[in-house]
């Protein structure tokens, strides 16, 4: 028998081995891992599909050295999803396929290891023992409950990992109830049978107000088949309790249910609102801070079928789900669903995917849907139902814009928005104040000669950091020590430019000295836990301000809050890339929400140069969806997705010349297909043309639809993978980029 096993290496194709005749006794079938030669070394691999035909001769193919597993970790609608996601994104299937269990499954046991096959396994009378036998020793107590999940035996290694203790085993050992066996393959995962637990989920609801009663309502109708469904809710319209909702039925019907969240909004406080309303349902958690072993933990008791809810960020979609019963996206428009690296997946469409192919439907939830999925809703291909409510009789709040030209400001704050700050702290609410900029000062600059703090290795200025005292480049890490004396001119007068976070804290606990400020960007909420602090500072309630970066504008709850000050969106109105005012509207819209959730009405200002931009006048006078209207409308005028398709080919060299050489050999190739209804746009360099050393540069690909712009680059890629010049330099496809240059 042949087998086609997919390599994680970055090679577009599956490669062929034998399965030798000592191995036939066991059962062999796609989703399996088998161990197998590869050059010198020795791989883990997937098993994509069994079958007796090779293109390669036989007498070539060589031999697998072991069968790992007893049954398919992955069942074959989710090796199809991945071989439809390698295709689409152009990625190699290998590296798609290595997505779908966690890391500590691909490594390879170091082969000196002479305890690899030895497993610790319950005996017979460990097996029949009464759990209330260890009521007076926990640890063996523990020990035993995972050992009962894993009848065929588990390793010391997993053992402890599991936090298992060796003197528990060694205990039990002496009983005789536990012994070590030599095993050839890998036992089989723990195989919980998830209808052992009770069929109706223990649920505490909430009362539904009409609307999202509705929606629950129609949602329910269509939890037996495929469709898309968009949960259009103003911010603060409840629509987790919608979710909520809709899990319990799907939990009732047996199934499970897949939630994917923004990783800034997967803290502490959101798992709890799930697990305090389920107290008695298993979930599965995962976020980018687990370790080997609890990602290991979780993924198993997702793909026994045993966890029943499963949450996490984007590459949860990837998780084997033997019962699959609902995907829930929340915050759909959210750009971090786009991986930036690798396999550059939309989790969005591949959400979308899976559920087609597992036939259940996918929840988008958001208050700022992209053009794409309201386009979808508009020519019927989606279900759409609305939330316009906001609960306990929040109303939306009013919008002002503050004109900042030729005003004088003082620490980036206009003179009406210290005015309204004073104001609002004064009645006993909260403040919060939104800068898409971490750090002291954008850069220096020294006054008399124009010299600015340049990153070394990037075409981009250094930002200036107060604490730690340094100049930090934000686009490769770098860092410098700040200069007071200029490197050009010998000059003395070195002045900040810009104003970041950094810089606006300290001003305003000049101006309010009586109120406490709390900053949230990247250098106070390093990691989960100190974000979760700095959120618990801002629920006691008391009058404070909040200024941070888009982490304090995403997903959380600031009842208090009252004035929302929006201190710089003229960036974003001056990019050059089409979709930046898309992603600003969804950004201003969702920081505005965060204002008079409760029962504070709120008020929302926002400082510009632009206080003439349509798009500003639009968005806050009729909304985001009378913008997103317009928006659509220019977009079909210029021919632009979601009404066409776009795919980029980025290269990266340390000389921009053999960048062009690379993409205007790309260019020729696609050239010569005129036939393929691809044009092509550039080669031009990126917009930051240099970055960590590396030069870069991007060819634009757009046809008519997604279909004609596949069939192109898929001819494409073949003949590039035949480029010699692609050897000289870094490319990648992205394809429905997220952002062009
Ligand atoms: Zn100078
Ligand atoms: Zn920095
Ligand atoms: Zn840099």
């Amino acid at each position: 028998m042949i087998l086609h096993v997919a390599v994680p290496q970055p090679l577009r194709k599956t490669f062929d081995y034998l399965l030798p005749p000592t191995l036939t006794e066991q059962p062999i079938a796609p989703g399996m891992r088998v161990r197998v030669p590869w050059g010198k070394k020795e791989i883990i691999v997937v098993v994509m599909e069994v079958g007796f035909k090779s293109e390669v001769p036989l007498e070539k193919l060589r031999p697998i050295l072991a069968v790992l597993d007893k049954e398919p970790l992955i069942c074959k609608k989710l090796i199809a999803f991945c071989v439809w996601a390698a295709d689409y994104y152009h990625h190699p299937i290998g590296e798609t396929i290595a997505l779908t269990f966690p890391p500590v499954m691909r490594r390879q046991v170091p082969k000196s290891s002479s305890k690899k096959n030895i497993y610790w396994q319950l005996t017979p009378a460990g097996l029949a023992l009464d759990l209330n036998t260890f009521k007076r020793a926990p640890r063996q107590l523990e020990a035993m409950q995972l050992l009962l999940q894993y009848p065929q035996g588990c390793t010391l290694d997993n053992l402890l990992a599991a936090g298992i203790s060796r003197s528990a085993l060694t205990e039990l050992q002496k009983q005789d109830w536990l012994a070590q066996t030599i095993v050839t393959v890998t036992p089989a995962l723990p195989n919980n049978p998830y209808h052992s637990r009770p069929q109706h989920a223990n649920f505490s609801p909430l009362a539904l107000n009409e609307e999202q009663a509705a929606a629950v309502k129609m949602i329910k109708e269509h939890l037996d088949h495929f469709v898309p469904i968009v949960l259009d809710g103003v911010t603060g319209s409840g629509k987790t309790e919608v979710y909520l909702h809709c899990i319990h039925e799907a939990l009732n019907r047996s199934k499970q249910i897949l939630v994917l969240i923004p990783e800034i909004s997967l803290t502490p406080q959101t798992i709890k609102r799930f697990q305090s309303r389920f107290t008695d349902t298993p979930i599965a958690l995962f976020h980018s801070g687990l370790s080997d072993s609890e990602r290991l933990k979780q993924w198993q008791t997702a793909q026994s079928g045993q966890a029943r809810i499963i949450i996490g960020t984007r590459s949860v979609l990837f998780t084997p789900l033997p019962n699959l019963g609902l995907i829930i996206i929340d915050e759909a428009h959210d750009p971090s669903l786009k991986q930036q690296d690798n396999l550059r997946y939309s989790a969005r469409d591949l959400a979308l995917k899976r559920g087609q192919l597992a036939q259940v439907p996918v929840i988008l939830g958001s208050a700022t849907h992209t053009l794409d999925t309201l386009l979808q809703v508009k020519k019927e291909r989606f279900l759409s139902v609305s939330l316009t409510l906001r609960a306990g009789e929040a109303r939306l709040p009013d919008f002002q814009v503050i004109d900042v030209r030729r005003q004088k400001m003082l620490g980036g704050l206009a003179f009406a928005m210290r005015e309204e700050i004073s104001r609002h702290l004064a009645t006993g609410n909260q403040v919060l104040l939104f800068l898409n900029r971490r750090g002291f000062a954008a850069s220096l600059l020294c006054h008399d000669c124009g010299w600015t703090a340049d990153c070394e290795r990037c075409d981009a200025r250094m930002t200036l950091h107060r604490q730690p005292y340094q100049l930090h480049c934000h686009h490769c890490e770098a860092v410098a020590p700040v200069i007071r004396v200029c490197n050009a001119c010998n000059g003395e007068n070195i002045i900040n430019v810009g104003t970041g976070t950094e810089r606006i804290e300290q001003y305003l606990q000049e101006f309010f000295p009586a109120y406490p400020t709390i900053r949230v960007d990247r250098d106070t909420a390093h990691n989960k836990e100190a974000l979760e602090n700095l959120l618990a500072l801002i629920h006691d309630d008391k009058p404070k301000i909040l200024i941070g970066t888009q982490m304090l504008a995403k997903g959380h709850h600031f009842p208090k809050v009252s004035l929302v000050g929006i201190l710089n969106v003229d960036q974003g109105l001056c990019s050059p890339d089409f979709r930046a005012t898309e992603q600003l509207a969804q950004l201003i819209t969702q920081v505005a929400g965060r204002a008079g959730r409760a029962e504070t009405p709120g008020l929302v200002l926002l400082q510009t140069h632009y206080p003439d931009n349509p798009f500003i006048i639009q968005l806050l006078k009729e909304g985001y969806r009378a913008f997103a209207d317009a928006a659509l409308e220019e977009r079909a005028l210029a021919g632009l997705p979601p009404y066409t398709a776009i795919a980029v080919i980025r290269s990266e060299s340390p000389m921009q010349n053999t960048n062009m050489a690379f993409l205007n050999a790309v260019q020729d190739l696609a050239a010569n297909e005129p036939s393929s209804g691809i044009i092509t746009i550039g080669p031009m360099p990126a917009a930051m043309a240099r970055r960590a050393g590396y030069f870069r540069a991007v060819l634009i690909f757009q046809a008519a639809d997604k279909t004609l712009l596949q069939n192109g680059l898929r001819m494409l890629i073949s003949k590039i993978d035949q480029l010699k010049l692609r050897n000289k330099v870094r490319w990648h496809v992205d394809v429905d980029p997220i952002s062009m240059f």
